[in-house]
């Protein structure tokens, strides 16, 4: 249970949507096995619908783990995007490069290997689509070096947020959980606050935000 909607609801939705085939599917019996935060099934639904509605040419990505949702993006947009991912634990790293093979979109997606606070200073260019799926309690920090690389126009979706449902209950945050919380808390005032997006917050998997850039931002 996710702590964020009714558990009923939650259940009927999972039932309802339709089940993923082929690699994806493998993919999903993958990470429940081995415990790999995949984005949940309502959240990749959402996400399918947004890459055919926006059309991206181009996406970043913080945080690949076995390369699920860059596998998700490339099928939903039949291989029409580029992608540039990033992931720092090793095992990870492995199993994304071999379903980037499996998949057949491996000459569109480029996994960087390390720690995006390192590399993603030096990634170049612009982007139609950034997803933030990494590190909870860096997302600020994340935002701050991709935010700029984001197109006007381009969609900012940001995993997570609602952890659990800790972010918006107190009585269910876990000890060593409340700085993690608290700058997620501060990440949510700022994105839905800041005159250069619209965002959008909401209640489905473990939380997403969606944030519209209107302009560029003009403070540091
Ligand atoms: N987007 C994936 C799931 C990502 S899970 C999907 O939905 O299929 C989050 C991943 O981010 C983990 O594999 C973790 O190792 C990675 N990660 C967390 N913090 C990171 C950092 N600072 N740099 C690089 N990778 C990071
Ligand atoms: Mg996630």
């Amino acid at each position: 249970m996710s702590n964020i909607v009714n558990e009923e609801v939650e259940k009927y939705i999972r039932e309802t949507l339709q089940d993923k085939e082929g690699l994806l599917k493998e993919l999903e019996v993958y990470a429940a096995e081995y415990n790999v935060p995949i984005v949940h099934k309502e959240v990749s639904d959402l996400l399918k619908v947004l890459l055919k509605v926006q059309k991206p040419k181009s996406i970043l990505e913080v945080g690949c783990a076995i390369g699920y949702s860059s596998i998700l993006f490339s099928t939903a947009t039949q291989g029409k995007v580029k992608i540039i991912t990033v992931e720092r634990n090793e095992t990870m790293i492995e199993r994304a490069k071999e379903n980037f093979k499996k998949s057949g979109f491996e000459e569109n997606i480029t996994l960087l290997e390390g720690d995006a606070e390192e590399l993603l200073k030096s990634v170049e260019g612009s982007f139609d689509m950034i997803f933030l799926d990494a590190a909870k309690g860096q997302y600020q920090l994340f935002y701050d070096l991709v935010i700029d690389k984001l197109k006007v126009g381009g969609l900012l979706i940001s995993d997570n947020i609602l952890y659990k449902g800790m972010i918006a209950d107190d009585s269910l945050v876990m000890r060593r959980k409340k700085t993690i919380v608290k700058r997620m808390r501060n990440y949510l005032d700022y994105i839905c606050n800041c005159d250069y997006l619209s965002t959008s917050l909401i209640p489905i998997g473990d939380g997403v935000a969606l944030s519209y850039k209107e302009k560029e931002r003009t403070e540091k």
